[in-house]
């Protein structure tokens, strides 16, 4: 299996100005094409600094992939870096320069001499044609004899056949759009044609109810296997197991991932929410609207976040009918006929007031559930008896004799208002999804 290393160059991107999405788009791509990425580095724009980097990558993979500094300004300093590594001499691209000149005559913008820096490439390395901008990137295939004569160590031994370039360097412009363009146009099609080592599919299952260590320890069994790999990850209230597998084609890894995949889905029961795309509130959504059932809400603490989540889908009308932030006690009372004496006894915050809440919606909206929420976000406001954190979520159904449930839920003052809220919105939806799956769930 080949090895490809990235290098993403950018003073901005090691300050934390920008956030460094191409590598990650790259480590997804690679894994597309059956190829190992074991470092993603991040440089500066700092000669000697990029020059170590790409000889210690150049030491270690087969696969050079570089982003940014290929601009024509001073700090752009990728391309006469490489050549410098090697001692190449740059040659001025003809038409790569009759093509940049093209490009400002047609916008009307006069090329200055810098631009002409784009069109250099160290003696040896082809073009790596950018469609949608101006500068374009370098395929530069290297021997065991070139990295010699740079006095470049290797220690690693490629298990890639002779047929195969000895390295290869390629780069990429910083721009996110470019770079794709480019990656889907030539880069991914040309190392598909030199190390057609396969594919990696890969499926994510996501779980809710359960701790990331609870579900490490179920299935530990799975977390060593070899091929599929299983690997467990902590989200937002979340827990999601990666089932990833290698083989010749897309096909066969998912089949050669099935009984792994099979044997979670059937372990895990309701506490697997859903998989790969798949949101909470997708999953409640397609609940609700495959029963025909319909929901309103009547929200506290998460001030209108579990309705955003649900309204962020197209399609929400079939199942969302009225939703209330009732934010002030005056409000519980007035827009949801929360009895004010409910409130004055056992405060906003308490099983009581959220299921007066959610008795009140449910009369107020006439849908077949209604849920509701009322808690203490902080940082302030918290006492001994209810401390930032506690938060009490209701759910009551239509039907003869209300069914309700209610939970309680001790956030901790140690997460931030909006975890609170984010956690708060997730266990709520969560009931509603259980109460449609599989209403036994709630009563424990
Ligand atoms: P340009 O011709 O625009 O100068 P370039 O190849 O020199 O292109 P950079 O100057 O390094 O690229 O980056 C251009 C822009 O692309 C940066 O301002 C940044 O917003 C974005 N960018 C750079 N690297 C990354 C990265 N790794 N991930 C996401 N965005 C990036
Ligand atoms: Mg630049």
């Amino acid at each position: 299996m080949a090895r490809a290393e990235v290098l993403c160059i950018g003073t901005e991107l090691l300050l934390g100005d920008v956030l460094d999405t191409n590598s990650q788009f790259l480590a997804r791509e690679l894994a597309l094409l059956g190829i190992d990425c074991f470092y993603r580095v991040v440089v500066g724009d700092n000669p000697e600094r990029i020059k170590e980097c790409v000889r210690q990558a150049l030491g270690r993979a087969d696969i050079v992939i570089t982003s940014g500094g290929l601009g024509p300004t001073a700090d752009d300093l990728t391309t006469e870096c490489l050549a410098g590594v090697f001692n190449a001499p740059m040659d001025m691209d003809e038409e790569v320069l009759a093509f940049i000149r093209e490009l400002f005559a047609s916008r009307n913008i006069k090329m200055t001499e810098s631009n002409r820096k784009q069109a250099l490439r160290p003696r040896g390395a082809d073009i790596l044609p950018n469609p949608v901008g101006s500068a374009p990137g370098i395929v530069w295939q290297l021997q065991k004899a070139d990295l010699d004569g740079a006095g470049i160590e290797s220690s690693y031994v490629s298990a890639l056949g002779r047929d195969n370039p000895y390295r290869v360097i390629l780069t990429f412009p910083g721009v996110p759009s470019e770079l794709k363009a480019m990656w889907t146009e030539t880069a991914a099609p040309y190392l598909a044609r030199y190390y057609p080592a396969g594919t990696i599919w890969s499926t994510e299952l996501k779980h809710i109810g359960i701790g990331e260590s609870a579900l490490a320890e179920k299935y530990a069994h799975l977390l060593d296997l070899p091929n599929p790999t299983v690997a467990p990850y902590a989200g937002r209230w979340e827990c999601r197991l990666r089932v990833a597998a290698k083989a010749a084609s897309q096909e066969e890894a998912r089949l050669l991932a099935q009984p792994v995949v099979d044997e979670i889905r059937q372990g895990s029961g309701v506490t697997l929410y859903g998989e790969d795309d798949d949101t909470l509130e997708a999953v409640v959504g397609r609940l609700l609207t495959g029963h025909g059932k319909t929901l309103s809400l009547a929200e506290s603490c998460t001030g209108g976040l579990i309705t955003e989540r649900l309204t962020d889908m197209p399609g929400s009308s079939r199942f969302l009918n009225c939703a209330v932030v009732a934010y002030s006690n005056a409000s519980k009372v007035e827009l949801l006929g929360v009895d004010a004496e409910v409130l004055n006894k056992y405060g906003a915050v308490s099983e009581e007031a959220a299921l007066a809440m959610a008795q009140g919606m449910l009369k107020l909206s006439g849908s077949d559930l209604a849920l509701s929420v009322t808690g203490i976000a902080g940082p302030e406001g918290g006492t001994e008896e209810k401390p930032v954190g506690l938060v009490y979520v209701a759910l009551c159904a239509k039907g003869a004799g209300v069914e309700h449930y209610t939970r309680k839920l001790s956030l901790g003052n140690r997460v931030n208002r909006s975890e609170v809220r984010w956690r708060t919105a997730n266990q709520a939806l969560n009931m509603v999804r259980l109460y449609l799956l599989e209403p036994a769930a709630l009563k424990v």
